[in-house]
């Protein structure tokens, strides 16, 4: 086996049980489709293999580890083959067909990762990843709280996650630092999800407004135009409150009401 590299968050996981329940987190069927990122020396893989699929497309970054899977695949026998590529390029809005997302997600791209696949893959079905164990309580944090941030409202604008368990550094080689979580995410409904105009202007005011989570709303929206302190009176939210104490529903509400100032400004960019 060649070594982990630390430029590809590759700490491998070594323990067959958590492997399995991971996989078994996915509840596949046979007629579902399967993206794994990142399968590396193919913990997961064996078990998305034995769930037999319809589809097994496995996404990998790394050459060496591409063209391991490539052959165990072929071996396996299960319709799909092996993407060479950097995830984080995927054109997340072909996934039209119903997709299950799966990953040991390398540490140093997992958020940009998430943000990116759950909020642009229309097909997606359900998605289950582990990271670590802080970012998962990123995301499932409640408003009002230190750990509660951009990350968490977006997901959560998009879908539902759920903490499935903690993982301890031990299983993996070589050990991280830090405890990992597995999480579930199922998307929420399509008439609930915003649409990529909407998307655009939440992800706009929430790169804008998190830069200075500390800031009273009203001191932050001030350089935005002058109109906004007018804006953030019309969506029912007080110029006294900080960002964090904002529910993911008030976000879009508020960030529907700032898109024209967020255009004009040119921050209407997808952010992280
Ligand atoms: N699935 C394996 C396991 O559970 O042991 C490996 C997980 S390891 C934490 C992360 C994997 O993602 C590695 O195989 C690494 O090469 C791959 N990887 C890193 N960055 C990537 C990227 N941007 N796109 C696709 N794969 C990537």
């Amino acid at each position: 086996m060649q070594r982990a590299k630390k430029s590809l968050g590759q700490n491998f996981l070594t323990d067959r049980n958590i492997a399995r329940k991971i996989v078994e987190a996915l509840s596949i069927a046979p007629e579902d489709r399967v993206l794994e990122i990142g399968p590396g020396p193919g913990a997961l893989t064996g078990y998305l293999q034995a769930a037999h699929p319809a589809c097994l497309v496995l996404a990998e970054k790394d050459h060496y580890w591409a063209a391991e899977r490539q052959k165990a695949l072929h071996a396996g026998g299960v319709r799909g083959g092996v993407l060479l590529t950097d995830a984080l390029t995927l054109a997340w809005e072909r996934f039209t067909a119903p997709w299950k997302f799966i990953g040991n997600l390398p540490y140093n791209v997992a958020s940009p990762l998430m943000w990116d696949c759950l909020s642009r893959a229309p097909g997606l079905t359900r998605a289950v990843f582990m990271i670590q164990k802080e970012v998962g309580e990123r995301i499932t944090a409640a408003p009002g709280g230190k750990a509660y941030g951009a990350l968490s409202v977006w997901l959560r604008s998009f879908c539902a996650p759920k903490l499935e368990f903690i993982v301890p550094p031990q299983v993996f080689n070589p050990r991280p630092k830090v405890d990992s979580a597995v999480l579930s995410f199922v998307p929420l409904p399509e008439e609930q999800r915003p649409t990529a105009l909407q998307a655009a202007a939440l992800s706009a005011f929430l790169h804008r407004v998190f830069q200075q989570r500390r800031k009273q709303l009203g001191t932050i929206v001030k350089g935005m135009g002058p109109q906004a302190l007018e804006l953030l009176e019309q969506a029912g939210i007080s110029s006294a409150l900080r960002p964090e104490v904002l529910t993911p529903e008030q976000f879009l509400t508020v960030s529907q009401k700032f898109s024209c100032l967020l255009g004009q400004s040119g921050a209407a960019v997808p952010q992280r």
